[in-house]
C-alpha cells in the first residue's frame, strides 16, 4: 500500500477545503487536499448564479467563478490536490493521523499528516425522511439534483413543478425552472416564515410572481408512470387541515427541505457531534475532541453564504498551521450555551482572555432584536443590536471573552 506524508491533510475540495488548503500552503505547510469528485469546487460548480464573494471580493461572482479564485490560490500557494479520490477512514489516535483513501488512479493509500481538516460538505434531505404519503413515483427531485440536472447536464426534470420547502436551493431553482419555461405552481413552506434568504425571497419568487404558501405541507404525492399531482393543506395548529386540502397538477416536486453534514467518517473516527448541527462539537480554534482534527464550512454547520464559509475556513487553517507546528492552543475553558430564541451556537467551547469568534442561528423570525452574551449571575459579558432575525440568515459576533464560565447567548426582543 502506498503512504504519502503532508503536513496538513484537508478532506473535501469545496469552498472550505480550498480555501483552508490555500491559507495551509501559504503559510508553508504541505499541504495535500483529497476531493473524491474529478474536479474541485463541491457545490459551488452547480450553482451558476451569481451572489457568491460579495464580502470576501467585494464582487458578485457566480458558483464556479467563486471555486476557480480559491482554487487557483489553493494551486498558486503549493496545495497538492488529489481527485479522484475518496477518504474511507481516518485514525486520530496519535500524534500523527492516517487517512485511508480509495484513488481511482493509485489504489489504497495512506496518507500520514499531523493535522487534518475535515471539510466535506453536507448533502440535502429527502423526501424518505419527512414520510409523505402517496406513489413513489418518477418525477420526484432534491432540489440540488435538479440543479445539477438542469446546470451541469442541460437536463429538464420537468414541465410543471411544485417546490416543497423555501430553503435557498428551492427558491434558486424556482427561479431557474421559471427560465427555462417550467412552469412552477407554488412553493410550499411548513414554517410560518421563509426558510431561504430575503434576498432569494423576493429575486426568485416575487419577480417571477411564483406563490409561496407558508404554513402548508404536502398531503400526498400522485401518479402512475410518473408524478400527476399532489395533495397540500394548511396547518392549523400544527396538524394539516384535511377540510382545506387542495389538488395542483404537476408533473415534477422538487425538495428543498433541508442539508445534513456529511459526518459519517467523522462519527466512525470518535468525534462527538452535535445533535442539532449534526456536526463536530469544536472549540474556538475550530479543534473538535480528537487533538489535532480540525473542522469547518458545511460539515461542521450549514451556511448560507459561502464568504462565512471561507472565513471559518481560514480559522480553521491557521488553527491547524499552528498545531502542525507543534503548538497547542490554549484550554477552552468557556462552555457556550444556545439559550432563549436561539437554535445554535458554534463553537461549543471558548477560550478565556481572548476574542473569540462565533456564528449562531435563531429558532425564530424577530424584528428589533438584541443578541445577548451573559453569565451564570447574569451578568452581560456582551450585546448587540439586530435589525432583525431570521432562522434563514446566520449571525456572527467577535468579542473579548474575559473569564472561564458559562456563556448563554440568547436572542431579546428589544
Ligand atoms: C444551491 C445552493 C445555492 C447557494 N447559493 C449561494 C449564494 O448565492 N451565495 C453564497 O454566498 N452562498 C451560497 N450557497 C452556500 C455556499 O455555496 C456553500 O455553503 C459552500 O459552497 C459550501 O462549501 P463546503 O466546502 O463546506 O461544502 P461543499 O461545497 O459541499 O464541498 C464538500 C466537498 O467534500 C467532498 N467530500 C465529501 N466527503 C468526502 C470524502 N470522504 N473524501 C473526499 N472528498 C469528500 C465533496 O465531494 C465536496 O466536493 C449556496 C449553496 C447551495 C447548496
Amino acid at each position: 500500500m502506498k503512504t504519502r506524508t503532508a503536513d496538513i491533510a484537508v478532506i473535501g475540495g469545496g469552498a472550505a477545503g480550498l480555501t483552508a488548503a490555500a491559507r495551509c500552503a501559504a503559510a508553508g505547510k504541505k499541504t495535500l487536499l483529497i476531493e473524491r469528485l474529478s474536479r474541485p469546487g463541491g457545490v459551488l460548480q452547480q450553482c451558476i448564479h451569481s451572489g457568491f464573494g460579495i464580502h470576501r471580493f467585494n464582487e458578485e461572482l457566480t458558483g464556479p467563478e467563486y471555486a476557480h479564485r480559491v482554487l487557483t490560490q489553493a494551486e498558486e500557494a503549493g496545495a497538492e490536490i488529489l481527485l479522484n479520490a475518496t477518504v474511507m477512514q481516518i485514525d486520530g489516535t496519535g500524534e500523527v493521523k492516517t487517512l485511508t483513501v480509495y484513488s481511482r488512479d493509485e489504489g489504497v493509500l495512506l496518507i500520514r499528516a499531523r493535522a487534518v481538516i475535515l471539510a466535506m460538505g453536507c448533502r440535502e434531505r429527502c423526501r424518505g425522511n419527512l414520510g409523505i404519503p402517496g406513489e413513489r413515483t418518477a418525477g420526484i427531485f432534491n432540489a440540488g439534483l435538479a440543479q445539477k440536472l438542469i446546470n451541469e447536464q442541460g437536463l429538464l426534470p420537468g414541465t410543471r413543478a411544485v417546490i416543497a420547502g423555501s430553503g435557498d436551493i428551492g427558491l434558486i431553482m424556482a427561479r431557474r425552472l421559471s427560465w427555462c419555461g417550467v412552469k412552477v405552481a407554488c412553493v410550499i413552506e411548513i414554517m410560518p416564515y421563509p426558510a431561504g434568504l430575503s434576498r432569494n425571497i423576493a429575486q426568485c419568487l416575487e419577480d417571477f410572481d411564483i406563490p409561496l404558501l407558508l404554513s402548508h405541507t404536502l398531503t400526498g404525492i400522485y401518479g402512475k408512470k410518473r408524478v400527476e399531482y399532489v395533495t397540500i393543506a394548511p396547518l392549523v395548529n400544527g396538524v394539516p387541515d384535511l377540510a382545506q386540502e387542495k389538488k395542483i397538477t404537476c408533473d415534477t416536486i422538487l425538495f428543498s427541505v433541508g442539508l445534513v453534514p456529511e459526518n459519517e467518517l467523522s462519527r466512525a473516527c470518535g468525534i462527538e457531534l452535535d445533535p442539532v448541527t449534526n456536526g463536530p462539537r469544536v472549540d474556538s480554534s475550530l479543534m473538535t475532541n480528537i487533538p489535532g482534527i480540525f473542522s469547518c464550512g458545511n460539515v461542521l454547520h450549514v451556511h448560507d453564504l459561502v464568504d462565512f464559509v471561507s472565513d471559518e475556513a481560514d480559522r480553521a487553517a491557521d488553527s491547524a498551521v499552528a498545531w502542525a507546528a507543534g503548538e497547542r492552543p490554549g484550554e477552552a475553558a468557556i462552555t457556550v450555551k444556545a439559550g432563549k430564541n436561539l437554535r445554535y451556537t458554534v463553537p461549543h467551547r471558548a477560550e478565556a482572555g481572548k476574542t473569540n469568534h462565533f456564528y449562531m442561528r435563531a429558532s425564530t423570525v424577530m424584528d428589533k432584536a438584541e443578541l445577548r452574551v451573559t453569565s451564570p449571575e447574569g451578568r452581560i459579558i456582551f450585546s448587540k443590536k439586530l435589525r432583525y432575525v431570521k432562522p434563514a440568515e446566520m449571525i456572527s459576533a467577535a468579542f473579548p471573552c474575559p473569564e472561564e464560565s458559562t456563556y448563554t447567548f440568547t436572542l431579546e426582543n428589544c
